[in-house]
């Protein structure tokens, strides 16, 4: 396979300097007593910077031909192990257990682009208790992520994000900061997971389906959405009560309704459907 295509497939975009490793390491809020996934090191770049604020880094890297070089480049370092494996395919949990034993955990990447979405709900749906999430991610997406109920970028990964964490955009990054440089900008944000959610539905299965169907299709009403989602279990009436019991108007669109009152509506979905049983 030609250097090209195999950098495409991978999203292979190196950062060039090390300043911008350094400030996504000094924002990530990693501690000397923490330990660190980093997905894709790449060269090594941002892993020089993690390994020098970290306990200890464990680094996955999809391609094999990267793994001679950094191992060669961070021989000296006992608290760096690389494993050579796509990251949607690792048993997270078992990898914490093993390598990080009563140690807080953060992540930090600039991550493949092309896959950004699944491994972000990985890395969140998996509970790992993770400290920190810190990502360079393409602009679009990093404004999408920390947008808030009501503008026009917020959708279901933003609520269904905001469920596990608080998101911040730390600072932005220009295409040429790479090589190659990618055909659009980035920024780096971090998440802060939470102790405690702020919300807890009763039936999270059920509380992900509403936000899906809230956001599904932005011109629906929320009834309109519910009832496609829930209709062959529920009834138009049944839904619409529901609504009304949150406080909201009978034609008000999903995209404005925030975590709170959707989890109040996923809680008398839940329970109409199951009988008002507590689960
Ligand atoms: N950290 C380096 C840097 O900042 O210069 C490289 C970042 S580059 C945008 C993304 C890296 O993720 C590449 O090294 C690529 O090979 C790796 N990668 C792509 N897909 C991956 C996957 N599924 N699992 C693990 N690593 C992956």
């Amino acid at each position: 396979m030609s250097d090209f295509i195999k950098k495409k497939k991978y999203g292979q975009n190196f950062l060039t300097s090390d300043r911008i490793p350094a400030r996504i390491a000094a924002e990530s809020g990693i501690t000397s007593e923490c330990g660190v996934i980093e997905i894709g090191p790449g060269l090594g770049v941002l892993t020089k910077q993690l390994l020098s604020v970290a306990k200890k880094v464990v680094a996955i890297e999809i391609d094999e031909e990267l793994i001679p070089i950094l191992n060669e480049k961070f021989a000296q370092h006992d608290n760096f192990l690389l494993i050579n494996k796509d990251i949607l395919e690792i048993d997270l949990g078992k990898l914490i257990e093993e390598q990080f034993p009563g140690m807080p955990v953060c992540v930090c990447a600039n991550l493949p682009y092309y896959i950004t979405t699944p491994i972000l709900m990985k890395l969140l749906e998996g509970k790992h208790g993770f400290r920190t999430i810190t990502v360079m991610v393409q602009k679009e997406v990093a404004q999408r992520l920390c947008s808030k109920c009501g503008d026009s970028e917020y959708g279901a990964i933003t609520a269904s994000v905001n469920y596990y964490a608080s998101v911040k955009r730390l600072f932005p990054v220009k295409a040429g900061s790479f090589s190659p440089p990618p055909k659009v900008d980035s920024a780096v944000i971090r998440f802060d997971l939470f102790d405690t959610p702020p919300v807890t539905p009763a039936d999270e299965n059920t509380f992900f389906a509403v936000i899906r169907a809230a956001f599904a299709q932005r011109r629906k009403t929320l009834l309109n959405a519910l009832h496609t989602a829930f209709g062959d279990r529920l009834t138009r009436e049944q839904i619409a009560q529901i609504i009304e019991d949150a406080g909201l108007k009978a034609d008000v669109r999903g995209e404005k309704t925030d975590n709170k009152t959707l989890c109040f509506i996923s809680d008398k979905i839940f329970f109409n459907i199951n009988g008002g049983k507590q689960k």
